[in-house]
């Protein structure tokens, strides 16, 4: 008994004190370069090219990251407000206002400083992305890369190798590819090292093994995870770190965590009585509150389509085939990247059978105001899920950096109206 409450003790909460402990490292390492006028260079969740930049020894900065964590630090007013003054419209994405306000301030952060771009590499995945790099060519002068990842053209999903049609996609993204590592080159004066090419794909397939597994664990009853909160500090890691021994390591002793919790049915909520999925961006200006509107009626989130898009759909799991790194890089990027676009565009049949499979109680989509290309097309992919599975629903607007959008005495009306509806459907199912 006592060797058990010792293998907890070590075990309970580490992923989520090492994700955080990670974090402030990342955020000093960035410091550190900004202090010592060290390259940089700035890349995007979905398609980040981690992979290849890494080959180059080249830091990393992640805006989006960094403008959430001015949401969750309740800073985010002041930068946008700059923004706002500098003449961006109080319409457009909060995350590119605050980066631009960061800009503004010389890299000025709540977590520390963040360097100014060396060159910045883009996808397709968001139209705001393409924008946002021409903001920096403008303020900086820098290349930037932009890697078009062609989308799903089907209503049957995406396309797989062997299909004629994913192989010309796959030869394009190849091409894609060896044009930013000859842009690496030059930016850095560096040869590009297949080996170490190797070394980091061998790293980046240990950590989706072990985010593939994560999620499948939040199958067991009570979840083992919450998907908005712990999901969030998984995220950032599986970002941040991606092609790392550290990150590898970090997702390895994750699953032993979360395999352990749902080995003794340990529940990251003592009282579970909800399952949800949760469809869209979290509400980081009261990210807390935000969940303890859910929580204190025994609300846990147990996937999300975030997990999926904010990690550039490495939840899918893909592998890299280490015996011919660029073609199955190309290979990984084109399934992964979709994977990321068909989770914000098209994910009804996804949610539809992830709600069986995980045997969900409802779907609570949350819209926000300043991110279109997640949020369009929310309320019609509702009524399809709708039709599709006789699942309640939730839908409720707010913002994901913009306080003055964000009204918690609202969203506590609506969510408690749900919570109420939900208990009552309980009711009647037990009395039938
Ligand atoms: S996906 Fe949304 S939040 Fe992210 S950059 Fe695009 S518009 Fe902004």
């Amino acid at each position: 008994m006592e060797r058990v409450d010792q293998a907890a003790d070590e075990i309970l909460g580490r992923g989520n004190k090492d994700g955080a402990s990670l974090f402030r490292t990342w955020f000093e390492e960035l410091t550190d370069v900004a202090e010592s006028g060290g390259q940089a260079a700035y890349v995007f969740v979905m398609g980040s090219m981690g992979e290849v930049l890494r080959v180059f020894d080249l830091p990393m900065v992640f805006p989006e990251i960094n403008s959430l964590q001015t949401a969750v630090r309740r800073v985010a007013h002041e930068y946008l407000n700059e923004a706002e003054d500098y003449g961006y419209s109080p319409d457009i994405c909060g995350y590119v206002k605050a980066d631009v306000a960061l800009q503004l301030r010389g890299g000025d952060h709540p977590m520390g400083r963040v360097p100014p771009p060396t060159l910045a590499v883009l996808t397709n995945a968001c139209n705001t992305y393409i924008k946002w790099g021409e903001i920096w060519e403008r303020m900086y002068d820098i290349p930037v890369f932009t890697l078009d990842v062609p989308g799903t053209r089907s209503a049957a999903g995406q396309t797989w190798p062997g299909d004629p049609d994913f192989e010309s996609d796959r030869r394009y993204v190849y091409a894609q590819l060896q044009e930013l590592i000859a842009l690496c080159e030059e930016v850095t004066g560096k040869k590009f090292d297949i080996d170490r090419l190797r070394e980091v794909l061998d790293e980046a397939n240990r950590m989706s093994r072990g985010w593939r597994r994560a999620l499948e664990l939040n199958r067991s009853t009570p979840a083992v995870f919450n998907a908005l909160t712990d999901g969030t500090i998984y995220l950032g890691v599986a970002n941040a770190f991606r092609g790392t021994p550290e990150g590898g390591r970090y997702f390895e002793q994750l699953v032993e965590e979360l395999e352990y919790k749902a080995q003794h049915r340990i529940g990251t909520l003592s009282n579970e009585q909800h399952r949800l999925v949760f469809v869209g961006v979290p509400c980081y200006p009261i990210f807390r509150r935000f969940n303890e509107l859910f929580s204190e009626w025994g609300g846990v989130f147990i996937s999300s389509t975030y997990l999926w898009f904010a990690s550039g759909g490495t939840s899918l799991g893909f592998e890299y085939d280490l015996s011919r790194p660029l073609e199955s890089l190309s290979e990984g990027v084109l399934i992964s990247v979709r994977h990321a676009m068909d989770s914000m565009f098209y994910q009804d049949q996804a949610l539809v059978q992830l709600c069986e499979e995980f045997k969900a109680d409802g779907v609570v989509y949350h819209p926000i105001k300043s991110c279109r290309t997640v949020s369009s097309g929310l309320a019609d992919n509702r009524r399809v899920v709708m039709e599709a599975s006789s699942l309640p629903s939730l839908f409720i607007e707010s913002d994901m950096m913009d306080k003055r959008v964000v009204s918690e005495a609202q969203l506590k009306n609506r969510i408690d109206a749900f919570f109420e509806g939900l208990n009552s459907r309980r009711l009647q199912q037990l009395e039938s």
